[in-house]
């Protein structure tokens, strides 16, 4: 290619990539990720988060070096759930495609009844009181359930219902989740990608059976678990973008989400 030509090719590149638009104009990003340290909290029969030290100080060459190692079960803080966490032969963490947790979210605002009642179950019937004033939960869209118990974290008790460890308290596990009739619905008749909240599981504390695991993992439904306060997302019109750790073979992983927000919504 003669060089005069090749230098045209050149600039028009350099034009059309700084006069690209934006992708998120019109939007604002918020987080929706606990932090890990200490006090975050993982399922009673886990060990805490660890961030330890392998070096931190001046090197032998002179300069300053620090670095850390962590330590963390794959559910605990804000992280995702695979299919393959209750579900044999379904997606593992690092085959979950990038269109389920790169999607619309919906929010479902249960905090009033989650504000009175630690037991609460999001039932089909909310689901279609939702519907019928926001409209038909769309296709592959990311279901997010704001109890308001983020903003418990990282107090055990009031998040969970418990602060005692070990296998004696998963039966003092008080916190709300999905029913099977939202799951089922949701799953079968709306065809979401992904369902979410601000609590431990998307199973109540008091579940025995972990019902809505399994009836939304196996069919490649994903979830994320202990999400932050979701106070500033509207009902409808944000973009959720969850982009947890790839484990290879993983059962999930640790998740840092964030949600853009209609600049229009605040
Ligand atoms: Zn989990």
């Amino acid at each position: 290619m003669p060089l005069k030509k090749a230098l045209v090719g050149v600039s028009m590149l350099l034009i059309s990539a700084t006069t690209s638009a934006n992708p998120l104009a019109g939007y604002r990003p918020v987080d929706l990720t606990h932090s890990f340290d200490e006090d975050t909290i993982y399922w009673p029969t886990e060990n805490d988060f660890e961030h330890e030290k392998r070096f931190e100080g001046i090197t032998e060459g002179g300069w300053y070096y620090t670095a850390f190692s962590v330590h963390t079960a794959e559910h605990g803080g804000t992280h995702m759930d695979v299919p393959i966490h209750f579900a044999d032969g379904t997606w593992t963490a690092d085959e979950v495609p990038l269109s389920s947790r790169i999607l619309p979210a919906i929010v479902v605002d249960v905090r009033a009844e989650a504000a009175s009642d630690r037991d609460f179950l999001l039932t089909r019937q909310h689901l279609e009181a939702w519907e019928s004033q926001y409209g038909r939960i769309p296709e592959n869209v990311a279901v997010l359930m704001n109890t308001g118990y983020a903003h418990f974290w990282p107090d055990r008790e009031r998040y969970m219902g418990t602060a005692s460890r070990g296998n004696a308290a998963v039966a003092k596990l008080h916190f709300p989740g999905f029913s099977a009739s939202a799951a089922r619905f949701l799953g079968k008749e709306r065809g979401v990608a992904a369902v979410g909240l601000d609590t431990p599981s998307i199973d109540f504390g008091q579940s025995k059976d972990f019902i809505v695991h399994q009836i939304l993992y196996e069919q490649n439904i994903i979830g994320f678990e202990n999400i932050a306060a979701m106070d500033e997302l509207p009902a409808t019109g944000s973009w959720l973008f969850a982009l947890p750790m790839k484990i290879k073979g993983g059962s999930g992983g640790p998740l840092r989400v964030i949600a853009l927000v209609p600049e229009s919504a605040s």
